[in-house]
């Protein structure tokens, strides 16, 4: 039976989601966008708004490796790690427990707090679940947000559901445009189709509402129930269930795409991982001072989880007027200014940084 690992990996998928916020990595969760500073935390490194060539990667590595998986495995995101299927499916098999008579009545109710899990969930992918949990019915911000998702995610689930799926989800619409001829799909063996009994338990338990027997539908989201419910009725039979998976994984196409997204995934990764912990930039000051002074704004990023100390200098035969000194706390940035004025006549300045290992310098006009 398909469903019991069906269950198994959307058990996995629900706890990774919903656990993901609490993993803290050089004490910053590890996957979160903080909307006040506009970085994103990405185990145990940061991305600055400014870095927006690594966003457009992390993307474009998203839209290939959705590419890949479609190509290869059909709609298995759909039926298998969706969060909508799985929360979907998570109410139905709780309210099953119930019996037949209360499952609509229980479903109804029981996705009031599951839609609050989901909404305080997605939060916690923008607020660490501490701070939320603190500030929840206190900060206004937080509380009204929490409301409106939680209301949204319930008439969406409730209102909507797998009506989503075959309607109205772009990604949906997306895979059918990227299916090939062996590409991953469940389909009923119409060579046998006189053998089959007609029971339509197949239709019966089709959540999107599709009767296999009628041939390939775009609305199928391949979560083999259809499978499983024929396979109880063909086996007594001595028969294989009639709908079941049709395909070809290991093919050219698999090597090829796959290497490509294996590649896009490597280069990523050295991108993000191989910057260097401190970034300093340095501009020179419009703004009128007495002759021979120079102001210069700076910006220090540190990219790493330790706090460092550094000290700004110029080899230059300068004065700086200003702090030199600067402790600057994990994945965070620091903006200042600092005089500068001359010993005697200077086109160039080099405007450094230095400490715990670090030494950077940049050159700029003087005027
Ligand atoms: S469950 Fe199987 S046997 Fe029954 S109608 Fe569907 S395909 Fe035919
Ligand atoms: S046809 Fe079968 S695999 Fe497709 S959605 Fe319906 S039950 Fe799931």
């Amino acid at each position: 039976m398909w469903k019991k690992y069906r269950r198994a990996i959307e058990t996995v998928q629900a706890f990774i989601l919903t656990g993901l916020p609490f993993l803290t990595i050089n004490g910053q969760s590890a996957l979160r966008f903080e909307i006040p500073t506009l970085k994103l935390y990405v185990f145990g490194s940061v991305i600055w708004i400014r870095e927006f060539y690594l966003i457009l990667g992390i993307v474009l590595f998203c839209l290939l490796f959705i590419a890949f998986v479609t190509v290869i495995f059909g709609r298995i995101w759909c039926g298998w790690l969706c969060p909508q299927t799985v929360l979907l499916d998570l109410n139905q098999s709780i309210a099953k427990l119930f019996g037949r008579k209360q499952q609509k009545t229980i479903q109804t109710l029981l996705l009031i707090p599951l839609s609050a899990l989901v909404s305080i969930t997605m939060i916690w992918y923008f607020v660490p679940p501490a701070e939320t949990l603190k500030t929840l019915f206190v900060s206004s911000t937080v509380t009204s947000f929490f409301l409106v998702l939680w209301v949204a995610v319930y008439l969406e689930l409730a209102f909507l559901g797998r009506r989503f799926c075959t309607s109205i989800c772009p990604y949906a619409m997306l895979q059918n445009a990227l299916f090939d001829k062996d590409t991953l799909i469940i389909e009923y063996d119409v060579s046998r189709d006189d053998t089959c009994m007609k029971c339509d338990e197949c239709v019966r338990v089709c959540p999107v509402g599709i009767d296999i027997k009628q041939g390939l539908n775009s609305s199928c989201i391949a979560c083999t129930e259809c499978i499983d419910a024929c396979r109880v009725i063909s086996e007594k039979r001595g028969m294989p269930p009639f709908p079941n998976f049709k395909g070809r994984i290991v093919r050219p196409k698999t090597f090829w795409l796959g290497s490509i997204t294996a590649f896009a995934a490597l280069v990523l990764f050295l991108l993000i991982w191989n910057r260097p912990p401190v970034d300093f930039l340095v501009i020179r000051d419009n703004t009128p001072l007495p002759s021979g002074l120079n102001r210069y704004s700076y910006t220090i990023y540190n990219n790493g989880g330790n706090e460092i100390a550094l000290e700004l200098s110029s080899p230059d035969n300068v004065t700086l007027i200003g702090e030199h000194s600067i402790r600057l706390p994990s994945f965070s940035a620091i903006h200042g200014s600092i005089l500068v004025k001359p010993s005697g006549k200077l086109e160039h300045l080099r405007l450094g940084i230095s400490g715990g290992g670090i030494s950077i310098i940049r050159n700029t006009g003087f005027l």
